[in-house]
C-alpha cells in the first residue's frame, strides 16, 4: 500500500488547537499521556491472550521503553502492547466518534477563553497532547498475530496526516516526537526521571530508559582500578516503582499520587472531590479506589456516555470501563476495583450475571454513599459544591434505587422558599423546621427558581409561613414520585389536589365562607365552567389564592404542567389531562364579573373574562396559552375600555 495523505476530522483539529493552545502552562503531561496509552495497550494483550495466545507472539517481557536521542531531537516511547491496525490507527487518531463533540467544540469557542483545561481533559486529548511539544509525531504500529501488517502514521498536527504500510518487527507501538526547539529540554535524563517518577509512578510495568554513565573501570576487587581511563557504560533503568498503588496501604499513599493516579483513570485534569479507598473482606474480597470528581462531565447526559470503573483480577487488568460496578446514578465515579474472587478469564456476559459484581456494586454503592453523608454532615458547604454538580444525578437513585432510598433521602437537597437563591435545604432541616400546625412537606415543580417564585400556587403557604421545597431539575418529577414521604409527613405538590392549611376551626370558618361565595356566584361559576368545559375538568374556589384570581391545579394523581412541559420535550405523548381551575372568591374580578352577570346573563364580556382568567392562569405557571393572539386583542380592548375611549 502506497503512502496516502488524508485529513483530520473537522473537529480532530479543532480539538488539537485547543489543546496546543489551551493546555500549555503543563506540557509535561503529553508524557504522562503517552505512558498511561501504553500501559493501557499493554493491559489489553495481556487481557486478549488469555483467549488467543498467538498474539504474545513470545513477547510478553512488558515495557515500556523512553529513548530521548539528543541527536536527532527526537523523543521515543515504545510499547510492546496490543498495537492496532491500519483501520484502528485512523479511527483511534484521526476521529472522535461520540456524538456531541460537536456542540462541546462549539460551547468551548464560544467561551472565548479557551483556557478550560477540565473541559478539554474530559475528552481524553492523551495523544494529541504530543503536539503540544513536537512539531511532528511519527507513529509506527503493528498487531500481533501472524497476518498482521505494521502501519505508519505521520502528521505535522495541520489538518492532514498520512498513513503507509510498514514492515515492523516488534508487537506494539513507536511514537516519535520531533521535539520543537525550544521543547528539547524533554530529552534531559532529568527532566523525563521527574516527570516520570511524578506522574507515571503507579503505571504497572516498568517504564525505562537506557542509561549512560561514565566510570572508571573496576578490578577483581570491585575497587576502580588506578589510572585507567573512564569507559562509558550503558544499562536499562527502572524509572517507576511500579506499584498498583490500590495494593499499598493508605498511610502510605500520598495525596499527590491519589491525585495523579485520579487524572490516569479519569483524563481529568482536576484534582478529585473525595478519594475513597478501601478494602472488602468476607462473601466478597476486592480493593478499590473510587473517586468523586469535582466538576460534572460535560456529556453527563448524553446517551452514549460510557461509565464504569477499571476492573482487575488479582491485578490483572480485565476492562477499562466495566459498567456492572456501578450504577447509572453514581456515573460520574471513576476508579479501579481488583477483585480476587473473579476468574481471570472473565467475559462480558459472565460480568453482566456475575453475583460477585453485584456484591462488589453493592459495597461500593454503600461505601460512596457513607461518604457522602459523612462530607455533608462535617461540611456542608463543600457538600453543596458538590451537589451542585452532581445532585441532579444522585436525586435519579432515588427512583432506581429502592434498596438505598433511607440513605438517599438523607442526601437530597433542594432550594426553597425560606433558602436564598443557590442554598439549600435537606428534609431533616425542613422537618425540624416546620411551624407547629404543618403536617406535611411542600413542593413545587417547575423549570426555574425565578419562574416559581412568582406562582399563584404559594401564595397560601406563604401567608401560613410554610416552607416550599423548589424542585426545579427535571428528573424532581420522577424523585417525588419515589419519594411520597420522609419522617411520615407525606410529600405534597402544592399544584396538585385538594389543598387545606388549615386548623379545624380556620377550616371551618373557610367552608362557611366558601359556601356563602358558592352559593353567591353560582350561577357565574356555571357560565365560566361551561364556557370552559374543553378545557379544564372544574371550575372551583381555591384555598391557596390569596392575591392572584386564579389557578390551575392538577389532581392528586393527575400530570401538572411541568411533567406535562418534560414529556414533550421528551418527546412522549401526553395525554389530554385536564385540570381544574381554581378561583379566589375575594378577588375584585369575581365581584365585578357577578355585577356584569346579574345586569346581563349574555354579556359577551362574561365569556371574554373566563377565556382571560384561563389564559392568566396558564401563564402565571409558565405554560403557552393556545391562542395568543385573541388574548392580546381582549387585553387590549379592555385597556382602551379602561382608559375611557
Ligand atoms: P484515550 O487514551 O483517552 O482513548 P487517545 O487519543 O490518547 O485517547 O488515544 C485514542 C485511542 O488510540 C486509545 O483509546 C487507543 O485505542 C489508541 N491508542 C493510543 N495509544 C496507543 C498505544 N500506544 N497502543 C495501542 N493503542 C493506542
Amino acid at each position: 500500500m502506497s503512502k496516502t495523505t488524508k485529513q483530520f476530522q473537522t473537529e480532530v483539529q479543532q480539538l488539537l488547537d485547543l489543546v496546543i493552545h489551551s493546555l500549555y502552562s503543563n506540557r509535561d503531561i503529553f508524557l504522562r499521556e503517552l505512558i498511561s496509552n501504553a500501559s493501557d495497550a499493554i493491559d489489553k494483550v495481556r487481557f486478549e491472550a488469555h483467549s488467543d495466545e498467538s498474539l504474545l507472539e513470545g513477547n510478553s517481557d512488558w515495557k515500556i521503553k523512553l529513548v530521548p536521542n539528543k541527536d536527532a531531537g527526537t523523543l521515543t516511547i515504545i510499547d510492546n502492547g496490543i498495537g492496532m491496525s491500519q483501520a484502528e490507527v485512523e479511527e483511534n487518531i484521526g476521529t472522535i466518534a461520540r456524538s456531541g463533540t460537536k456542540a462541546f467544540m462549539q460551547a468551548l469557542k464560544d467561551k472565548a477563553d479557551t483556557n478550560n483545561p477540565e473541559l478539554i481533559g474530559q475528552f481524553g486529548v492523551g495523544f494529541y497532547a504530543s503536539f503540544m511539544v513536537a512539531d511532528k509525531v511519527t507513529l509506527a504500529t503493528r498487531k500481533g498475530g501472524p497476518a498482521e501488517k505494521g502501519c505508519l502514521w505521520e502528521s505535522t498536527g495541520d489538518g492532514t496526516y498520512t498513513v503507509e504500510e510498514c514492515s515492523r518487527e516488534q508487537r506494539g507501538t513507536e511514537i516519535v516526537l520531533h521535539l520543537k526547539e525550544e521543547f528539547k529540554t524533554y530529552l534531559d535524563e532529568w527532566k523525563i526521571r521527574s516527570i516520570v517518577k511524578k506522574y507515571s509512578d503507579y503505571i504497572q510495568y516498568p517504564v525505562v530508559m537506557e542509561i549512560t554513565r561514565s566510570e572508571k573501570p573496576k578490578g577483581v576487587d570491585g575497587k576502580e582500578i588506578e589510572g585507567a581511563g573512564e569507559i562509558e557504560k550503558t544499562e536499562e533503568q527502572t524509572l517507576n516503582s511500579m506499584k498498583a498503588i490500590w495494593t499499598r496501604p493508605k498511610s502510605e499513599v500520598t495525596e499527590e499520587e491519589y491525585n495523579e493516579f485520579y487524572k490516569h483513570v479519569s483524563h481529568d485534569f482536576e484534582a478529585p472531590f473525595r478519594t475513597i479507598h478501601f478494602s472488602a473482606e468476607g462473601a466478597s474480597e476486592f480493593k478499590a479506589i473510587v473517586y468523586l470528581p469535582a466538576k460534572k462531565p460535560f456529556d453527563m447526559f448524553m446517551v452514549d456516555r460510557k461509565k464504569g470503573l477499571q476492573l482487575y483480577v488479582k491485578r490483572v487488568f480485565i476492562t477499562d470501563k466495566c459498567e456492572e460496578l456501578i450504577p447509572d446514578y453514581l456515573r460520574f465515579v471513576k476508579g479501579v476495583v481488583d477483585s480476587s474472587d473473579l476468574p481471570l478469564n472473565v467475559s462480558r456476559e459472565i460480568l453482566q450475571e456475575d453475583v460477585q459484581i453485584k456484591r462488589i456494586q453493592k459495597g461500593l454503592v454503600s461505601k460512596i454513599l457513607s461518604t457522602l453523608s459523612e462530607v455533608k454532615e462535617k461540611s456542608f458547604d463543600e457538600y453543596v459544591t458538590f451537589w451542585k454538580e452532581f445532585g441532579q444525578v444522585i436525586k435519579e437513585g432515588i427512583h432506581f434505587d429502592y434498596a438505598n432510598k433511607e440513605k438517599l433521602q438523607e442526601l437530597v437537597l433542594f432550594e426553597s422558599t425560606t433558602t436564598e437563591a443557590g442554598a439549600f435545604v435537606s428534609l431533616k432541616e425542613y422537618v425540624a423546621r416546620m411551624p407547629e400546625g404543618q403536617k406535611e412537606i411542600y413542593f413545587i415543580t417547575g423549570t426555574s427558581r425565578e419562574a416559581l417564585e412568582q406562582s399563584p400556587h404559594l401564595e397560601a403557604f406563604r401567608a401560613k409561613g410554610f416552607e416550599v421545597l423548589f424542585m426545579t431539575d427535571p428528573v424532581d418529577e420522577w424523585v417525588v414520585q419515589a419519594l411520597t414521604e420522609y419522617e411520615e409527613k407525606p410529600l405534597k405538590a402544592v399544584d396538585r389536589g385538594d389543598i387545606s392549611l388549615d386548623s379545624e376551626e380556620e377550616k371551618k370558618e373557610k367552608d362557611k365562607k366558601r359556601e356563602e361565595a358558592q352559593k353567591e356566584f353560582s350561577d357565574l361559576i356555571s357560565l365560566i365552567s361551561d364556557r370552559l368545559k374543553d378545557k379544564v375538568k372544574e371550575v372551583r374556589f381555591s384555598n391557596r389564592l390569596t392575591d392572584s384570581a386564579c389557578c390551575l391545579v392538577a389532581e392528586a394523581y393527575g400530570m401538572n404542567a411541568n411533567m406535562e412541559r418534560i414529556m414533550k420535550a421528551m418527546n412522549q405523548s401526553v395525554p389530554d389531562s385536564k385540570r381544574v381551575l381554581e378561583l379566589n372568591p375575594d378577588h375584585p374580578i369575581l365581584k365585578a364579573m357577578a355585577g356584569i352577570y346579574l345586569q346581563d346573563k349574555s354579556a359577551s364580556a362574561l365569556t371574554d373574562y373566563a377565556d382571560l382568567l384561563y389564559d392568566q392562569a396558564l401563564l402565571t405557571e409558565g405554560s403557552l396559552i393556545k391562542d395568543p393572539l385573541r388574548f392580546t386583542r381582549l387585553v387590549s380592548e379592555l385597556m382602551v375600555k379602561a382608559a375611557g375611549k
